[in-house]
């Protein structure tokens, strides 16, 4: 089969993605095999490949947001069967024993690996996935709407759980990517109000035609106090700005991996009556489930931008450099 291979991780410029030629995968005994239909685009895609990510598998072929068909399966899988939808995602394994798995927080696994990462992912024409860590995928949405649903979709949807947003609360959203669509969609589908705060002008054009009630400078304040904020741009500046704009007893969920320092907090103008901050690290299993419901039941969609797969080094350039807005999909030609 034909598969995208990181040889050597790097700038784009030197060409680190390589599209190659090897064997169909062997699925290990809990394993799916699984024909790729659609990967989704994830920035974390380009961080693998350009090296900001230590490798943890050298060669290996990147994408996490997979929706694909079973084409086998392991001795001991049971429950699938041949040909049916499939989404494979970041998540991809835990052991399932330590204290946070016992606990729901499978999350927060010391043992967890992840695809396109310590596994081959989706950038090929076949790829493995566990069993227990497939998704099974809603109807209603084509290949193309669901793959970005898997990494951007559920992270969003964790990180709006964790802002813990009353029901027809009040919610700030600092920075409006793919994630943060998303996850204001959802949010406006289950009665909040929505204030964006965002730098781009097209991101706040998009935010007032998906329904959200303010778009201004993430730098400015909300025109009302906010129940709950979530931080979606990687930016620590914004974490003081957005308490100050929380109303007594909200709370501040910050969405990303990577954050630039926090400048100093000072505790009564920034914290006190019962304010709070909150880190989102991935997600379980079950945010996924509760999610990928949740976005069908509520036409949930990204707005989405597809290449041939035999095209994606192009498709990650242009995400690099910001040549579109919403999410790059992979089809598959290989
Ligand atoms: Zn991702
Ligand atoms: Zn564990």
């Amino acid at each position: 089969m034909r598969a995208w291979s990181v040889t050597e991780p790097g700038p784009l410029d030197g060409g680190p993605l390589r599209l190659t030629s090897r064997p169909v995968p062997v699925p290990a005994d809990d394993e799916l095999l699984v024909r790729v239909r659609a990967c989704g685009v994830c920035r974390t895609d380009l961080h693998v490949t350009e090296g900001d990510l230590p490798v943890r598998r050298p060669g290996v072929t990147p994408g996490h947001e997979v929706v694909g068909e079973v084409a086998g399966a392991g001795s001991a899988v049971r429950g699938f069967e041949p040909g049916e939808r499939v989404g494979v995602a970041w998540l991809r394994r835990t052991d399932g024993t330590c204290a946070y798995c016992l606990r729901g927080a499978e999350n927060l696994c010391p043992a967890s690996s992840y695809t396109g990462w310590d596994a081959d992912g989706g950038y090929a024409a076949y790829t493995t996935v566990p069993a227990a860590f497939a998704h099974r995928l809603p109807g209603g949405l084509d290949d193309v709407d669901l793959a970005p649903l898997l990494c951007a979709g559920i992270i969003g949807y964790r990180a709006l759980r964790r802002s813990a947003l009353p029901p027809g609360g009040r919610l700030g959203l600092y920075g409006f990517g793919g994630s943060a669509h998303l996850c204001a969609q959802l949010a406006l589908a289950e009665g909040a109000t929505v204030h964006v705060l965002t730098r781009g002008a097209a991101a706040r054009r998009l935010a007032l035609d998906l329904g959200a009630a303010s778009a201004g400078n993430a730098y400015a304040m909300p025109p009302e106090p906010l129940d709950s904020a979530i931080l979606f741009a990687p930016v620590g500046d914004l974490v003081p700005v957005a308490l100050r704009a929380l109303d007594r007893g909200g709370t501040l969920a910050i969405a990303g991996i990577h954050l630039t320092d926090i400048p100093p907090l000072g505790y009564e103008r920034d914290l006190f009556y019962e304010r709070q901050v909150r880190s989102v690290t991935a997600n379980t299993r079950e945010d996924a489930r509760e999610f990928l419901a949740l976005a069908a039941q509520h036409g949930v969609r990204a707005t989405t931008h597809t290449y041939p797969m035999s095209r994606a080094d192009e498709a990650l350039r242009d995400l690099k450099e910001g040549r579109f807005d919403g999410a790059a999909v992979l089809v598959n030609d290989l």
